[in-house]
This record gives structure tokens, sequence and C-alpha cells, in this order.
């Protein structure tokens, strides 16, 4: 956004990012990094809101499940506020958590989900479910201009070392020598996003006409299972690390894979991305972050 002439004001709270991850930016004059935790209002004046605020990994968003609730749904209340008095654009983060433990396959945005109101992933879920709700009724209600995105698991570069997702794990892991932890038998799911088809599909999302809103879902239709994302890892990284299993958390999706028609048909984005691409770009950034520790 700065390179296409932008003037960007980041904000967040730090409690999974970090300033490190923004440094490079920060003698950019249109460039300007905020303290700030959207569950309070915020003031300022914008022109486009991209609200990505919420831990995303199960390990921080479990952390203070209220707190969870509260940065999706006050955060959504604050930013819509903030969007209907500015006349802002406004793009919402959303989840492929919206779909729960899904029952169809692949996933399509006319899915409603299979979630479980009352588990320890709930906080998040639900949080990222009203906030759809929110947006929606925003629109509805005042005319506001409105993009949701359900993004499904995306990794790369600049990942927190202690994320607790499982691309970020197996890495440190392996690097370190110490046991990959499959959790379960690793037969689970998951489809993988490198973050820079990520952002290249938000900027897009954001570039839709007005009468297009989503929900629409980004996210690399390539599927695999924890199991040979492990054995991926290993073989890239080398070194002697073991697979062992450990408990699967309660409520862990057995399957995940966007299906990307629409975002392709009306942003015309896929993936470029794969992970024989992305995890070596991964790999290396995390490399150099462990000499640094
Ligand atoms: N809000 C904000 N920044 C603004 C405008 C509003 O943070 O520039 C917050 C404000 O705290 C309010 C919320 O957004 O509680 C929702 O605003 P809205 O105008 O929809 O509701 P109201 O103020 O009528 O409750
Ligand atoms: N997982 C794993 N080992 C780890 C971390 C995660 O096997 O060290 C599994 C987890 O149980 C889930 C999948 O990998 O089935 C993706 O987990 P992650 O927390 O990255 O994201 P999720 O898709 O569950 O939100």
């Amino acid at each position: 956004m700065l390179a296409d002439g932008s003037e960007v004001l980041c904000v967040d709270n730090f409690f999974t990012g970090r300033r490190m991850n923004v440094a490079h930016l920060m003698d950019d004059p249109n460039f300007e990094l905020m303290r700030h935790d959207v569950t309070f209002p915020l003031y300022v004046e914008v022109d486009e809101i991209y609200n990505l605020a919420c831990p995303a990994s199960p390990v921080h968003y479990q952390y203070d499940p209220v707190q969870t609730t509260k940065t999706s749904v006050h955060g959504a209340i604050n930013m819509l506020g903030l969007a209907k008095r500015t006349g802002a654009k406004i793009l919402q983060a959303s989840t492929s958590e919206v779909y729960g433990d899904p029952t169809v396959h692949p996933q399509p945005e006319s899915y409603w989900g299979n979630v479980n109101p009352v588990g320890s992933r709930s906080c998040y879920d639900e949080g990222k479910r009203c906030a759809e709700t929110l947006f929606f009724d925003y629109h509805r209600q005042h005319g506001l201009e409105i993009k949701v995105a359900r993004i499904f698991n995306t990794y790369g570069p600049r990942m927190h070392p202690e994320d607790g997702r499982v691309v970020s794990n197996f890495i440190i892991q392996a690097l370190r020598n110490e046991p990959i932890t499959l959790y379960g038998d690793g037969s689970q799911t998951r489809s993988f996003c490198y973050v820079d088809d990520l952002i290249e599909g938000f900027i897009k999302l954001m570039a839709t006409p007005v009468d297009f809103t989503g929900p629409v879902n980004l996210g690399n239709p390539d599927e695999f299972t924890i199991r040979q994302l492990a054995e991926q890892v290993l073989d890239l990284v080398g070194g002697s690390s073991q697979l062992v299993e450990r408990p699967l958390p309660a409520d862990d999706p057995k399957q995940r894979q966007p299906d990307i028609s629409l975002a392709r048909k009306r942003l015309g984005w896929e993936p470029q991305y794969s992970l024989e691409v992305g995890l070596p770009k991964s790999i290396e950034y995390f490399r150099s972050l462990l000499k640094e520790i």
C-alpha cells in the first residue's frame, strides 16, 4: 500500500503482533504506527479500513477467551462505527472457522457451517461469526460499503516464533532437531496459503465494485494431511527430528479446503505460491530468527 502511494495507519495492541514486523517501514513518512486496542473507540480519519484484529492461533485466542470474543465483537462495532462516521470502505478478516468442523467439502461460501457454540474454540468461531453479522447489518441498516473475506490457514515470514500454529511449530521443531508434534494421528487435513497470496486477495477484494460484499473465501485449495506437511517440512529442513503423536485438541476440524470459485470469478484471484515455494521462504525466515534469539 505504501508502494502504491497510500498513507497507512497501522493499529495494533501487540498482543500477538510485533513492532519488529514493521520496523522497516518506520522511516516512511506515509507510515504511522499506533498502539491501540480495537475494543476501545478509535477516532481517526481514514478512507479504507482492514480489520484484522484478533489473535488467530488457538493457543493465543484460548488464553483469554472472553477478551477474544470482545475483540471480534466490540472491535467490529468500533471499526464499523468508525467506517460509518468517516464513510470509509471496510474489510473484515473473517475465517474458515465460521464453517466449524465442516460436513460439506470443500467449503463454499453458501455453507452455514457446523460450529460448537460452547466449546473451547467457540470464543473465536462465534466471535468471528457475530462480526460477520454486524458487518451485514451495518451494510443493510446504515448503507456501509463492506467486504468480508473468509481466510483459510495462512503461513509465511513474520509469523511469531511462539505462534503455536502448525507450520511455524513444525519448522521451528525441525530447525531445533526437536520432536515434530502431530496432534492426533496427523490424518486431519488443511490447505495452506502463502501470506503474499492472501494480501493480494485483500487488495483485490477492497477494489471490487460497491455491490460486491462477499463473504468470499481466500485460501489455497491444495489440501494436505498434517502428517504430509510434517514430512515435507522434514524433507526441506533435514535434521534428526522424529514425528511424535500428541492428544488432538477439542473440536479440531477433521478437514478443511476452500472452494475459491467465487474469488476466481469476482476477484480474478488465485494463489500463486505452492507449499514447495512458500515453505522454503518461511524456513529461511525462521532460520535467521532463531540465530538472533
Ligand atoms: N466509534 C469509533 N470511532 C468513530 C465512531 C464511532 O470508535 O469514529 C465507536 C463508538 O464508540 C460507538 C461504536 O463505534 O460505540 C459504534 O458506532 P455507531 O455510530 O454505530 O453507534 P452509536 O455511537 O450510535 O452507538
Ligand atoms: N497441529 C499439529 N501440531 C502442532 C500444531 C497444530 O498437529 O504442533 C494440527 C492441529 O491439531 C490442526 C492443524 O494442525 O489439526 C492446524 O492447526 P493450527 O493451529 O495451525 O490451525 P487451525 O486450522 O486448527 O486453526
